[in-house]
């Protein structure tokens, strides 16, 4: 499947939509370790997507503008505020997959759903980049099942030793 998308967005979407699953799972599960009121873990949880998915957008407007300013092969035809537009959107829908079941069930058993649900979200979110580049998509699923799974463990190690 051969498609035209400026490959900036792409970048954006996914790296938005990995983080968001992988840092937001360790805070949500971090906090519900420590508190035991659903509805503090909510808006703990949703303050802190809401912030990191500005941040994240900040960042990549900067980063590419940078890159932008230094490219001199004119390959960027890219808009930045599209690209940062992309981002927040990305992280933000992908960060309130783990909150999902926090605000179905409720801590602490929601945990379990939390760190499930955004396992089974890197996995999906692996077969679609696997199916846009066209090169073997469960093998690009399961390196970023791999690679996020084991960012997320850090997290939640972290998160439990610490008693966030
Ligand atoms: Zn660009």
């Amino acid at each position: 499947m051969k498609v035209n998308i400026n490959e900036d967005y792409i970048r954006s979407a996914f790296f938005g939509l990995q983080d968001a699953l992988v840092s937001t799972t360790g805070v949500v599960v971090g906090i519900s370790a420590g508190v035991n009121d659903k509805a503090i873990v909510i808006l703990a949880s949703l303050v802190a997507v809401s912030v990191e998915a500005s941040s994240m957008a900040a960042g990549q407007y900067s980063s590419e503008k940078a890159v932008h300013q230094m490219d001199k092969t004119g390959r960027h035809k890219d808009s930045l505020l599209l690209g940062a537009l992309i981002m927040f959107f990305s992280y933000l829908g992908a960060g309130l997959i783990p909150v999902l079941p926090v605000i179905i069930i409720g801590p602490p058993k929601s945990s379990f759903f939390s760190v499930a649900f955004a396992l089974t979200g890197l996995f999906v979110v692996g077969l679609i980049r696997g199916k846009l580049t066209g090169i073997r998509p469960l093998r690009d699923a399961i390196e970023l099942l791999i690679i996020g799974g084991a960012a997320t463990a850090i997290g939640l190690i972290v998160g439990y030793f610490l008693k966030v």
